[in-house]
């Protein structure tokens, strides 16, 4: 069955599509953090359908939520009143800091932060706009010029867009130096818009990117020079929202800093297609009297799943639990990099952890085979990672949030190992 799934995707769909493993796994079935294959075969989900499935795949909660509007009303726009899409941004809203109280809604992270730029840029009236090197902002013709992953660069132009050295503590050529960092991005307004930005965007911890979290205190610095030359601030909280970091709601909330716009996607609907950007009504005022439309956004059905969703992180305490098996997984990782050499570096915050394996722990050397290597041997021991970073040469464990420490202990388990097996 896999093989005929595969050369039906292969003929119908477009060369782009990318999938995990040699031989790429067939998933059928789902239920809270494990996946299960055409075979029954189970695997632990250490990634979530990218940072996705938040409480957990088939969640009885959410699932409930989706299939009793689904049976009531799929779909009618917002050109009539629905309560689902009114109560959805009041909770959202109410989980907002500041005065970050209007919600757009649309379906995608690239989708969010293609309104946030438009936003940014009719409020400031410039063009220009920062994001950072080693980012992911979407894959949509506008949002594309704003990432910056090598692996994801198209030859096309990029309107105004600039990329500023990503504050890598690990990697990063100033090491946790956001002095020097923040004067990167005050070159860049300086020489390369002639002194005034529409905004600037950042993720608090680079998802593709490969779990970087930014040097502390960075971002309050920039936002200062952000501001001062006229743009606002954008926080991409695709992946670090909803409790995800342990101990903060919103990764920006751990560097201290209040965003003008705040984008959200992928775990706001554990797997329902659901974006949204939500910002203060001055901003969103620019809006006003313009044709801003989108078909879905909103739609009955997310917006059932979406409210589902935040009740469920409440109700369930999964910002606590994020933090205290994070930071478990976390120690038993760092204790892992004690005895094997070619674990270079383990980071993150609580369910939202990098591990970035080197052959030389010194010189940092990428150890790309051997990540690619033990990527499959996970995959063989039932634990499914996520793949990323500027080298492919980092593990992204980024599981639902109801992961547990029996299975941060399993994973851990599995990779020493699969280490041992090299
Ligand atoms: N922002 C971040 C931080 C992301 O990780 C992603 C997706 N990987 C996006 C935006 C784009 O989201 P989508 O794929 O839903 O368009």
């Amino acid at each position: 069955l896999a093989d005929e799934v595969f050369q039906k995707r292969k003929k119908f769909l477009g060369p782009s599509l990318f999938h995990y493993y040699q031989k790429p796994i067939n998933i059928v079935e789902g239920k809270m953090q494990y996946l299960f294959d055409e075979n029954g075969k189970r695997y632990l989900d250490a990634i979530a359908g990218i940072v996705t499935v938040s409480c957990g795949h088939c969640h009885p909660e959410v699932l409930n939520a989706i299939v009793e509007q689904s049976k009531i009303l799929q779909h009618a726009t917002t050109i009539y009143l629905h309560h689902a899409i009114a109560d959805f941004a009041e909770a959202l809203a109410s989980k907002m800091p500041g005065n970050l109280k209007v919600v757009y809604f649309v379906n995608s992270g690239s989708e969010a932060n293609e309104l946030a730029m438009l936003m940014a840029r009719l409020y400031s009236g410039n063009l220009g706009m920062i994001s950072l090197r080693n980012s992911y902002h979407g894959g949509s013709s506008g949002t594309l010029g704003l990432t910056a992953l090598n692996t994801w660069k198209y030859s096309i132009p990029e309107g105004e867009i600039h990329h500023a050295i990503n504050p890598d503590p690990y990697r990063g050529v100033f090491g946790s130096d956001v002095n020097s960092y923040a004067q990167d991005v005050q070159d860049h307004i300086d020489f390369g818009t002639s002194g005034k930005v529409a905004g600037f965007i950042a993720e608090t911890i680079q998802g593709a990117g490969g779990a970087v979290e930014l040097a502390p205190g960075y971002l309050k610095l920039v936002y200062d020079i952000v501001r001062k030359a006229g743009g606002v601030c954008i926080a991409d909280e695709v992946q670090t929202g909803f409790g995800r970091t342990g101990s903060h709601y919103w990764g920006f909330e751990t560097q201290g800093v209040l965003p003008d716009i705040v984008t959200m996607a992928k775990g706001i609907g554990n797997g329902l297609p659901l974006g949204a950007v939500v910002t203060t009504p001055e901003i969103a005022n620019v809006l006003a009297h313009k044709i801003q439309f989108n078909t879905f956004g909103g739609n009955p059905v997310c917006s059932a799943g979406g409210l589902a969703v935040l009740k469920v992180i409440d109700k369930e305490k999964r910002q606590a639990h994020c933090a205290d098996v994070g930071s478990h997984l976390i120690e038993r990782l760092k204790a892992l990099q004690q005895k094997h050499d070619i674990i270079g570096n383990v980071r993150g915050r609580g369910l939202m952890v990098g591990i970035e394996f080197v052959t030389d722990k010194k010189e940092k050397t990428p150890a790309k085979a051997e990540t690619a290597v033990l990527f499959e041997k996970m995959r063989e021991l039932g634990v499914l990672v996520g793949k990323g970073g500027l080298h492919g040469s980092v593990f992204r464990i980024k599981p639902p949030m109801c992961f547990t420490k029996d299975d941060a202990d399993f994973l851990v388990d599995a990779l020493d190992y699969s280490i041992l097996k090299l």
